[in-house]
Parts: structure tokens; C-alpha cells; sequence
């Protein structure tokens, strides 16, 4: 093995490259990964003595610090409240808690919660295969980790989507204590409204995880899953939300039962699953709040409006988009299915040394065995959308994926215009270029 010095050279070295790599000369699609303003990444760095404090303790039904355990934390307090209550005013809830670390820590404490809350052990959820995230499934955090049994929602292949009459026919005769909806293959709104009264019937709460699709959601441009009937929401802050890294936990606790499943989900934050909460973000989210109350309505919109485009365009040229008959999506995503052209992992990696960044992923009717090579792509257009790319850009973009996809041109040809677009494509719009542009907004 190397010796220290030479591991440390290595190391910045390497961390300069990946910073001019994939924030200079490549075009991002992954669909999980946030743009952050100049602004947001400016709070971040005037917030490092605030990134190495501690404030363990306990908050109250409004997700205000009511008791914390060290001392010299009387402004860290108010941020906490502050951020709080940033993230109350953008979604109209009226309890938030902000103290998770990551969108998988949110289901962490909300599904413990929610089990504790409903004394009961079972949870319905979208099959893996199907687009729900690995923290919802009994291989992943809820089983493995939480021990909750999972029942599956029936899901429709066709409508790639969650099947609302069978499914409350599921939820109706195997009596969960939690129903989730949202997940990371996620096209369209899943059906809370058709559901809630089946999951009422049972006395189960209803989970709706909105990592990948906060943003669009505080834009409007999606489903309102606490105005349709779920009792929270955990989210990412950093997916089409243009926050910081970092997880939260919503809701409108306006039930004895719901307030209960607060308290237990507060304990299931502390003392139950965090120590550190990772302060040092919690100006940048709320500078990131603020952002997407001015700008989230259009850039939510340009956003669908981008995939819809590219949609559209790629089937019409012969890449098979899913869910044609639906208009492909009402979100930030596209799924492709690939197989003609070699399938999932073959194009992902000839796309990335073109410098298109996306990601393989099983499709619902996939050998779900075959996980190295699986029939799809997952496309998120939230990226290029903030970098600002309209309708034709997006349909230049297509271009150049198709010359790879078809095999018209090498890699390594596209991978020039690629770097070009990006060069034009380089600022960050609907936000604030510095926290000084945000304090000036806020006077406004
Ligand atoms: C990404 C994702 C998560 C996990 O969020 P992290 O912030 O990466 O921990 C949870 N649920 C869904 C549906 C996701 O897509």
C-alpha cells in the first residue's frame, strides 16, 4: 500500500477531477440527483462551525426544540425552529421535522413510528420491482432492519401503476398498520384518494415518500399527498428538491391518532435513530425552501414539461419509451426500455463515455433476475431543467443520446458535443446566485 502523503495527493487530486468531471463536462440525468444554487452551496460554506455542532433532544408537536442536552446552543435552536418552519410555510403542513440525515433516516423513524403508533407490524408497499425503493422492502430497512412484514400493493404493468381496486381489496382482508405509496421508478401519482378510505377502514396510517418528487410537489406539478388523504410524508432534500443532502418528515397532525404517531415518530428520530443531525445544512434547506417558493412553480413545470418533450421525441424516433398510451410520464422521469439496442447496462455505460450520466434499472416486466442487464433506463431531466434547457435543447440532447443509442457515432464523437452543450448550459437558473440575491428577495 501506498504511504499517507502519497494516498493524500492521490486523494485531492482525484477529488479535483470528479468536481471538474461531473460538474464541468458531463450531462447529468439521474433522476435521484439534486442541482444545488450558488446560493445553497454559499450557506453551506458560511455554516462550518454550525457542521460541527450537537443538538440531541426533543421537540414538540410543532417540531420546535423543546429540550436539548449541551449547552451553547441558543442560536442553533432558532435555526432548527427557523428551518422548521421554512419548510412548514412551503407545504402548508403544520408539524415538520427536519432533523434527519438522509430520505432513508425519514422512513427509518417514520416507519418505526408508525408501526409503534399502530401497534402493528405489517406494511403495504409497491413491489421492489415495481419502482418502490429498497428502504420500503422486507430485504431492506423495513424488514431486515425494522422487522415489519411487507404486503405488496397489486400493481398494473400497463398503467405503471398501483392497481387501486385490488389493492384496497388487499389492504381491506390483510389489515396493514401502514399503507405507503411514492417510490424511485415513479411516473405517475399513485392513487391516495382512491385508497384512503380502505386503509380508514383498517385504522392503518399512510406514508407517502416523496424523495424523488418534493420538488415537483412544491411546485405544484404533482399530486398533494396530504391534501389527498396520506398523514405524512418523508422525503429527500436533495432529488427535485434543490436542497442540501439530507431528509424530512411531514404532516397535519390534526387527529389524536395522527398526533400520537408524531410522538412516535419524534422518538423514533431521538432517541432512537439519531445522535448528530448534521446542522451545518439546515440554512442552505432553508435558503433552498425560499428558492422554490419563488421559482418552484416554473421550474416544476419546465421540468415535466422537459421529460414529456423528450418522451415524445425518443418514441417518435424509435426508442421505445414506457407507458406511450399514458403520455410517458407526469414527473421528472422517463423509463426506457432498451433491450433492442443492447439493454440497460450496455447503453448506460456507452452513454457515460459519452458523458451522459443515467442509470440502468429493472422495468416491471423484467427478468427479474437479470439485474447486471436489465430492458431499462431511468432518465431524470431535474438537472438539466435547472441548467435551462427548454423543449429544443432537450430535443438537441435527445439527439445526441440516439446517436449513441442507434450506434450512428462513437462514444467518444458525441462526447465532444456533449461537452459543448454542457459549456452552454453551465449556470444554475430559478434560484439565487448568492445568499445576499435571497436577502434582497426576502426584503422585497
Ligand atoms: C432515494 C430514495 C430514498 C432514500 O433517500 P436517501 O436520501 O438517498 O437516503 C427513499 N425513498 C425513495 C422513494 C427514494 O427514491
Amino acid at each position: 500500500m501506498k504511504d499517507l502523503p502519497n494516498i493524500i495527493l492521490d486523494l485531492i487530486e482525484t477529488t479535483k477531477k470528479h468536481e471538474q468531471y461531473r460538474k464541468k463536462e458531463c450531462i447529468n440525468l439521474i433522476a435521484s440527483e439534486g442541482l444545488k444554487s450558488p446560493a445553497v452551496c454559499q450557506m453551506l460554506d458560511l455554516t462550518h462551525d454550525l457542521a460541527t455542532r450537537y443538538a440531541e433532544g426533543n421537540n414538540n408537536k410543532e417540531g420546535h426544540v423543546e429540550k436539548r442536552f449541551y449547552q451553547g446552543q441558543k442560536y442553533s435552536s432558532q435555526i432548527e425552529n427557523h428551518t422548521t418552519d421554512a419548510i412548514k410555510s412551503l407545504f402548508q403542513t403544520t408539524w415538520a421535522d427536519i432533523r434527519l440525515i438522509s430520505g432513508t433516516h425519514a422512513n427509518t423513524a417514520t416507519f418505526k413510528g408508525l408501526a409503534l403508533a399502530s401497534k402493528n407490524n405489517k406494511m403495504a408497499v409497491t413491489p421492489l420491482s415495481c419502482g418502490a425503493h429498497i428502504s420500503h422492502d422486507y430485504t431492506g430497512l423495513a424488514g431486515s432492519i425494522l422487522g415489519l412484514d411487507n404486503i405488496n400493493h397489486i400493481y398494473n404493468i400497463n398503467e405503471f401503476n398501483i392497481d387501486p381496486d385490488k389493492s384496497a381489496h388487499i389492504i381491506r382482508t390483510t389489515k396493514p398498520g401502514i399503507v405507503t405509496f411514492g417510490g424511485s421508478l415513479f411516473l405517475f401519482p399513485h392513487p391516495i384518494k382512491e385508497l384512503k378510505e380502505a386503509c380508514k377502514d383498517v385504522n392503518a396510517y399512510i406514508a407517502y415518500d416523496a424523495a424523488h418528487v418534493l420538488g415537483l410537489i412544491a411546485g405544484g406539478q404533482f399530486q398533494d399527498p396530504l391534501r389527498e388523504g396520506a398523514d405524512f410524508i418523508t422525503a429527500s432534500t436533495h432529488k427535485t428538491f434543490p436542497g442540501p443532502q439530507g431528509g424530512v418528515i411531514m404532516g397535519i397532525p390534526d387527529t389524536p391518532a395522527k398526533e400520537k404517531a408524531v410522538r412516535k415518530i419524534q422518538h423514533s428520530v431521538f432517541p432512537l435513530t439519531a445522535s448528530s443531525t448534521h446542522l451545518g445544512r439546515l440554512p442552505a434547506l432553508g435558503i433552498a425552501c425560499f428558492e422554490m417558493k419563488i421559482f418552484g412553480q416554473s421550474l416544476a413545470a419546465q421540468i415535466v414539461k422537459n421529460a414529456q418533450t423528450a418522451g415524445q421525441y425518443l418514441y417518435e424516433n424509435g426508442v421505445k419509451v414506457v407507458a406511450e398510451h399514458k403520455g410517458f410520464t407526469k414527473s421528472h422521469q422517463l423509463a426506457l426500455d432498451i433491450r433492442e439496442f443492447g439493454g440497460g447496462n450496455k447503453i448506460a455505460q456507452e452513454l457515460e463515455d459519452a458523458n451522459i450520466i443515467l442509470n440502468k434499472n429493472i422495468l416491471p416486466y423484467d427478468d427479474q433476475s437479470d439485474k447486471e442487464n436489465p430492458a431499462g433506463l431511468r432518465v431524470g431531466f431535474q438537472d438539466v431543467t435547472r441548467h435551462g434547457m427548454q423543449e429544443g435543447d432537450i430535443k438537441y440532447l435527445c439527439d445526441l443520446m440516439m446517436d449513441v443509442i442507434k450506434g450512428k457515432r462513437s462514444s467518444q464523437q458525441v462526447k465532444v458535443d456533449v461537452m459543448a452543450l454542457k459549456e452552454e448550459f453551465s449556470q444554475v437558473k430559478y434560484g439565487f446566485q448568492s445568499v445576499d440575491e435571497a436577502l434582497k428577495y426576502a426584503k422585497m
